[in-house]
């Protein structure tokens, strides 16, 4: 038992971390019902920007719990909806690649929302506000100074970061969001994989009193990449062009062969060591590409561009998620992106496991379904790092290219709270135009209109389980209204193509890979668990065995 004085309270989730992952695992918890405390050593959410590229599935889960439309107002207050991604000499220069015209192109096939810029001071309030207003307790200026699980739950001490005082809360699980130096994963001695560290990098928080529009020319993406024999590394320029951050990862020519020769320990140019203001601001005006232009330096952060990611998400009753289970180059914008899928995807099986309704080996399928999507994530930030960034690393060792959707809403789940059909493939991604709702891989976007109000068949989940019927699949929308009973959880049973829910588009079936009378499982977490192509076995007590197999009932 560690030492503290004061009354030990307790809490069924404890969460350590209250920045973007926290913040997120927090309101997740919530949202199921699930008593929650956070603590975050800082005093208050992020001050400065750092994530701000928010992708598909991201903006999808914020709109599960009510959140899309104020985070988009405030993305959109400070970036174009339509920016994009591109990479220049300097902002006054001329432009080498075009990542992303638009962020947005052929995502409303796919998706009923939009990929987004938001900066993370500006998320971080609004997830706080919702956690909050949930009942999520958050307590700032507070850190946890031990740990220590035994069989039934785990004690920690959390230290007052103001006066000392330290107190006790006995917690049923623990979730580590505490950042890429994880001091949980270090004391539960979990080691780390992948690449490591690139480079040190810093990020250059600025404003320009001359206005840089002219210079951008009609191309303000959001994220310029800049390449020149000076330096390497990324612009997040608000819609004004007046503000952001210039994050440089790497200094000196990395074109050219005899100098990337003569350190062959990269990371060979660090930023970061003995970064001045002044230095700051010549490497600043470089990438703008005007000499002597005038800008304020706000601030200057330093940090570690990293790839790897950590060898288990969960020791026992504690669990990793975020930074601290796999740390990312922000290129593709991965980092804070995977860490609330991650959150989401623990919390429906947390509430569930405290609520005696699931199995405790639901928890572990937490590792099995987010590891290797972490792992790829990795993989796929180290691709876009070495490709945009860091070219003379060269092609040795790194993973093709990923498409886009099919890292933001391709990935699939293989897990004990997955029943693949006979056939159905295994692999980790998919484009979304071709997983057809099979078992494993997020439930796809269809039009459906209820009451005359048209939604997505996305809009139907988040609390529960749904079995989705195809308009032919009476007999699995009956068996699902008895089997939710036998089960004692929630399962909300919609008949797609009949007059309650049109399928607006004729597109259900096709898009679930199913028949007309075949019917989906979907888990709260809006991926799909099961499906029956046809009515041939539809019956309330194979459906109790399906939900039982993914509740890992035993
Ligand atoms: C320049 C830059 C640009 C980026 N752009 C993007 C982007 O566009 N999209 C994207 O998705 N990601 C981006 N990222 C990555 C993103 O910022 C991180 O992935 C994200 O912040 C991780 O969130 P987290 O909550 O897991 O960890 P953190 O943000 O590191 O938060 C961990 C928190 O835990 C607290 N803590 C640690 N130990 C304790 C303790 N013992 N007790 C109490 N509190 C503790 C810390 O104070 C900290 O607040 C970017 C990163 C950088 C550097």
């Amino acid at each position: 038992m560690p030492n503290a004085t004061g009354p030990e309270q307790e809490v069924p989730v404890l969460i350590v971390g209250g920045s973007l992952v926290g913040l997120a695992a927090a309101l997740f918890l919530r949202w199921h019902g699930v008593d929650v405390l956070a603590v975050e050593r800082h005093a208050g959410t992020a001050i400065r920007a750092r994530s701000g590229h928010l992708q598909l599935r991201t903006l999808e889960l914020l709109r599960s719990v009510g959140l899309e439309d104020v985070v988009r107002r405030k993305g959109e207050e400070q970036y174009d909806p339509n920016g994009g991604i591109n990479n220049v000499e300097s902002l006054a220069g001329r432009e080498i690649a075009n990542y992303f015209p638009d962020l947005n192109t052929g995502v409303a096939e796919f998706s009923p929302t939009v990929r987004l810029f938001i900066d993370q001071d500006k998320l971080e309030p609004i997830l706080r506000s919702k956690a909050e207003e949930l009942g999520a307790r958050l307590r700032y200026g507070t850190e946890c100074t031990e740990l220590l699980q035994d069989a039934d739950g785990v004690t920690a001490v959390l230290t007052d970061t103001g006066d000392g005082t330290q107190s006790a809360v006995r917690a049923r699980y623990v979730i580590g969001a505490d950042g890429n130096r994880s001091p949980i994963r270090d004391r539960l001695a979990i080691g780390m994989r992948g690449p490591g560290t690139l480079s040190h990098s810093i990020t250059i928080y600025f404003r320009s009193e001359l206005d840089l529009e002219p210079l951008l020319r009609d191309r303000n993406q959001g994220v310029h990449y800049v390449t020149n024999p000076l330096l390497r590394g990324f612009f997040r320029l608000n819609r004004s062009g007046n503000a952001g951050f210039l994050a440089i990862n790497l200094i000196g020519d990395t074109a050219r062969p005899e100098i990337v020769a003569a350190f062959p320990d990269a990371p060979w140019a660090n930023v970061a060591e003995g970064i001045t203001e002044q230095r700051a601001l010549e490497l600043l005006r470089a990438a703008i590409g005007v000499p002597g232009i005038p800008v304020v330096i706000e601030d200057i952060a330093t940090w570690h561009a990293v790839a790897e990611g950590a060898v288990s998400y969960q020791s026992e009753r504690v669990f990793l998620a975020g930074d601290a289970a796999h740390v990312v180059p922000p290129n593709g914008g991965y980092g804070g992106n995977t860490g609330i899928q991650d959150a989401h995807n623990l919390a429906w099986k947390l509430a569930l496991v405290l609520s005696g309704k699931a199995g405790l080996a639901l928890l572990e399928t937490y590792d099995a379904e987010r590891r290797p999507v972490g792992d790829l994530t990795v993989e796929q930030a180290y691709t876009r790092y070495v490709t945009r960034v860091a070219p003379y690393l060269g092609t040795q060792g790194v993973q093709p290219l990923v498409d886009d959707f099919s890292m933001e809403i391709g990935y699939c789940y293989n897990s004990s709270a997955v029943l693949p059909g006979r056939g159905d493939s295994s692999s980790l991604h998919e484009h979304p135009s071709e997983s057809h709702g099979r078992p494993g891989s997020r439930a796809p976007h269809v039009v459906v209109d209820r009451a005359g109000t048209r939604l997505s068949t996305l809009d139907l989940f988040g609390n529960g389980f749904v079995l989705l019927a195809g308009p032919a699949g009476d007999a699995w929308y009956a068996a699902a209204l008895a089997a939710g009973q036998q089960c004692g959880v929630r399962l909300d049973a919609w008949h797609v193509g009949s007059d309650d829910l049109r399928d607006a588009d004729d597109r259900f079936p096709a898009a679930y890979g199913i028949s007309s009378s075949g019917a989906v499982l979907v888990r709260p977490d809006g991926f799909v668990g099961w499906r029956a192509i046809d009515a041939a076995d539809a019956s309330s007590s194979g459906l109790v065995d399906v939900l039982n197999t993914v509740l890992c009932r035993g």
